[in-house]
Formats: C-alpha cells, sequence, structure tokens
C-alpha cells in the first residue's frame, strides 16, 4: 500500500482502464499527486518514477517542500487548498496552477501577483457542487459571472472547474455530483468567450472512478499514491 511505485502503477492501470471502458483517452485524464501531509523524500521519489504534477493545500508547508525540491525544475505545482487573500502573493509567485479560486477578489490579486516572467496561473473555479453550508466554493447560481469577469484577467488562464462533493458510499450516487459539475462546465462553454475552458478537477482516492466516468481531466489522488498522511490534513 506504501510503495509508491506500485500505487502510482496501479493507479496509471485503473486510470486506463476506466477511459477505455467509457472510449475516453487516458492520455487525457492527469494524475495530480496530492503530496499535502507527505515529506518532501515522497514527492521525490514519485519524482523519479516519472511523475511530474503535484497538489499541495497549505502554503508554509508546500514553501518548505519545494525549497527542499528547488533542483526539480519541471515540477508541476499544483495549489488545491483554501486561498485567503493575505497568501496569494506566494501561491501566485510559487504555483503553476490554483484549483481552488472562489472569489474574485483572490482572482484579481493573483493576476496583479503574477510575476511577468512565468506565464499565466492556470486556474480552476472550485464550486460548491452539494450546495454544502460549511464548504468553500462558489454556488453554482454565481459562476457564470465570476467565470465572465475572471476571463478577462490578463495574468490568469481560467481553465475549467474544480469540486469536492460531499462523499458518497457507491459509484452512482458518487457520479451525480461528478454530473453537474460537468453540465455547468459545459453551460459557461455555451459563451463564446468561456468555449476554451478544457478542465474537470475532480476525482480523489474514493470517488476517481465515478469522476473519471463523468468526465475529469484532472484526478487528485493522495493516499492511494503515497499511503496514510504524516501531518494533518
Ligand atoms: C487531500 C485532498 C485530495 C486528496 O485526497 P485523498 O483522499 O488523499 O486522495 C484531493 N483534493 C483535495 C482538494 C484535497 O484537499
Amino acid at each position: 500500500m506504501h510503495n509508491i511505485a506500485d500505487n502510482l502503477n496501479r493507479l496509471h492501470r485503473q486510470i486506463q482502464q476506466i477511459a477505455d471502458r467509457t472510449g475516453r483517452d487516458a492520455d487525457k485524464i492527469q494524475l495530480l499527486a496530492v503530496s499535502k501531509g507527505q515529506p518532501a523524500t515522497a514527492i521525490r521519489t514519485a519524482y523519479e518514477l516519472g511523475q511530474r504534477h503535484f497538489g499541495e493545500n497549505y502554503l508554509q508547508e508546500a514553501l518548505e517542500k519545494q525549497r527542499a525540491l528547488a533542483d526539480l525544475t519541471d515540477i508541476c505545482w499544483h495549489f488545491i487548498g483554501p486561498l485567503q487573500s493575505n497568501k496569494t502573493r506566494k501561491v501566485a509567485e510559487q504555483f503553476d496552477w490554483v484549483h481552488s479560486v472562489d472569489r474574485y477578489r483572490v482572482a484579481e490579486r493573483l493576476n496583479t501577483q503574477r510575476p511577468a516572467t512565468r506565464g499565466p496561473l492556470n486556474v480552476c473555479l472550485q464550486v460548491n457542487i452539494d450546495s454544502e453550508v460549511s464548504k468553500s466554493g462558489i454556488a453554482v447560481a454565481a459562476l457564470p459571472t465570476l467565470a465572465e469577469k475572471i476571463i478577462e484577467l490578463p495574468h490568469l488562464n481560467l481553465r475549467g472547474l474544480m469540486c469536492i462533493p460531499r462523499s458518497q458510499p457507491d459509484l452512482q450516487r458518487q457520479r451525480i455530483a461528478f454530473a453537474q459539475l460537468a453540465a455547468q462546465l459545459n453551460t459557461l462553454r455555451d459563451s463564446s468567450r468561456l468555449a476554451r475552458l478544457d478542465t474537470l478537477s475532480m476525482g480523489m482516492s474514493d470517488d476517481l472512478e465515478a469522476a473519471i466516468l463523468e468526465g475529469s481531466t484532472i484526478v487528485r489522488i493522495g493516499t492511494a499514491i503515497f499511503g496514510p498522511r504524516q501531518t494533518p490534513g
């Protein structure tokens, strides 16, 4: 279970099999290794096995690991945790993607703070797809307006939508929220300015099959690659 090589191989096989069953191209499904709570050595191990995309939730923890791994220059870092306005600068400077944008203020700050040398920052809008009171994410009803504003920001590249649905016990019920997120992306793409949105960041260790069946393009997998986390979160 904690053998990172075996886990990565198994996940790639699994993604391939699910893609084959639905006639999808497995190359369009990116495996994002969620490394929060894992040491830099575990990231290095996964990197040496060919993994390039890593997701982190907590800024300070991520910055420390990025320093320790600075020699791995082609790592692609994704920020996937809740993002407060006062933390945007380092995220804009140090990451390639942010999956958790849910307010214009945060987007505007990321846009202003993105270094010109780095090219546009890829962003997804986090959607509170189950309308849970305690969850981050924008309400579905507010999504089109936010997307139309963010697409105007020149240093951001709005890529699509992300969700963390309420956990469900079986595949059929897991599929419902993912289908809803996919439908929201399709609706946005009807607007000509949003037609190039191409990303659905959905699916974690326990629901990746449901997510891929509903069109996920990035699955965010932590424990199924690295085993239990060593720090809380
Ligand atoms: C922790 C986390 C994951 C990975 O969860 P696992 O269950 O360990 O696969 C994915 N996405 C987000 C936003 C997370 O916070």
